[in-house]
């Protein structure tokens, strides 16, 4: 449909966004490592502190009302969600951290599982991490994307609920949150988002379809 070449490559990537909605389904939970999902295919996982606005921002990337859980509960036993979004595709939700009110043996467990599954699993193309914009990047966070960029895989942050700042607010975080992440870590990019308002969805869509699509369906090694 915007197959003219007459666009440049990235204004045609603008207006496909809206088209990027993926077919989601869920697939499976893990408790533990053994019940992981075989390592084939391609995924990525979603990351955050507990509370950050994780299970919404999957429910609308899906433009899905109860894919994933909506807590009001921090702190409850979390598992590792899978969900297909193509042939070999995934998304992966990753239990909520830093809730402080979780037993010591549940945090070292949480801390294990999430390292452990992101340290070794190959099928995992890059991390979304979700922080409230409202806050500065917190410490954990930043030690999360710390650990794993020199990974080499990519960091992409969405700033969560911007409905909830002004523009100019909004715009001062992300910029904050860019000078931060951005020169310290090669591979990690930040946007702005809202489940609540549908902001960045179409964006943080599009970069996922690009980490998840087939190696030959990547737009990045086609010439623009
Ligand atoms: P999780 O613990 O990271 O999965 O966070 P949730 O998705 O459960 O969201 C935590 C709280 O933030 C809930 O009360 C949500 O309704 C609220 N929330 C999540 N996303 C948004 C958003 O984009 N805008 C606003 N205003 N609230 C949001």
């Amino acid at each position: 449909m915007y197959s003219t070449p007459l666009i440049p490559r990235q204004i045609r990537v603008h207006l496909q966004q809206p088209m990027t909605t993926p077919s989601v389904e869920y697939l499976a939970s893990a408790h533990k490592l053994e019940e992981l999902l075989p390592d084939s295919g391609r995924e990525a996982a979603f990351a955050g502190r507990s509370n950050a606005g994780k299970s919404s921002a999957i429910n609308t990337l899906a433009n899905r009302h109860r894919l994933a859980f909506v807590s009001k509960t921090p702190g409850r036993t979390q598992t590792i969600n899978f969900f297909s979004v193509g042939k070999n595709m995934r998304w992966v939700d990753l239990p909520g951290y830093g809730f402080a009110k979780v037993s010591k043996t549940e945090r070292e467990y949480w801390g294990e599982l999430i390292s452990a599954y992101l340290a070794q699993r190959k099928s995992l193309i890059g991390l979304i991490l979700l922080a409230d914009s409202r806050h500065r990047i917190k410490v954990l966070d930043e030690q999360l994307i710390a650990w794993f960029a020199p990974s080499g895989r990519p960091v992409h942050v969405l700033l969560t609920k911007s409905d909830k700042l002004s523009q100019s607010a909004a715009s001062m975080a992300l910029r904050e949150a860019q000078t931060l992440l951005t020169r310290r870590y090669a591979n990690c990019s930040v946007q702005l988002f809202s489940a609540t308002a549908n902001k960045g969805v179409a964006q943080a869509n599009a970069l996922l379809a690009e980490w998840l699509a087939p190696q030959s369906e990547r737009t990045e090694k086609t010439p623009g």
